[in-house]
């Protein structure tokens, strides 16, 4: 990140300065597309009240799929910052406020399924791939053999249908 930089002489004509910057990839750890865009206005002689906001995507990996997507986020500015030496450099309070709006554990939707361990496709809800069917139905028989064979006294219901070894 280029300094985001406000000094005390940027207050000499107006009591009020406003300011854009951009955040690129390598001010945090993850890839990042971001404009931090800001008012800030002299509440005393070392004293400042910032009010903006930071917006920007940030470039993930989805933690199931393991695909790179876009995260947009919209992170607000508001706080008072003393200055130093005449200056406040505001590119380590905006690298937190990043940090902090980073996922934990990235999704690239709610409903990703993630990756399919047989045959690799990336799954979403009411889009998966015939093995998940496939296992699906090798499940719901191995339920329906149990119920058939070991424990079922008093089943009424044997299904006829299913019958693996009729002869
Ligand atoms: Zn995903
Ligand atoms: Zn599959």
């Amino acid at each position: 990140m280029r300094g985001i930089i406000i000094s005390q002489t940027d207050f000499l004509r107006d009591g009020e300065v406003s300011k854009k910057g951009e955040i690129f990839k390598g001010d945090i750890g993850v890839d990042c597309q971001a404009s931090v865009d800001f008012k800030a206005v002299k509440i005393s002689d070392d004293k400042i009240y910032i009010c903006g906001k930071i917006t920007g995507v940030f470039i993930l990996e989805c933690s199931r799929c393991l695909e790179k997507y876009k995260h947009p986020f919209e992170i607000k500015i508001d706080s008072d910052m003393d200055f130093f030496n005449g200056v406040i450099d505001l590119s380590e309070e905006i690298r937190q406020l990043l940090s902090l709006e980073i996922p934990m554990k990235p999704l690239c939707g709610e409903n990703c399924l993630g990756i399919c361990k047989i045959c690799g496709k990336h799954n979403r809800k009411n889009d998966s791939c015939s093995c998940a069917d496939g296992d699906r139905e090798n499940f719901i028989k191995e339920r329906w053999n149990e119920l058939l064979t070991g424990g079922s006294k008093n089943a009424k219901s044997k299904k006829k249908t299913y019958a693996p070894s009729q002869r």
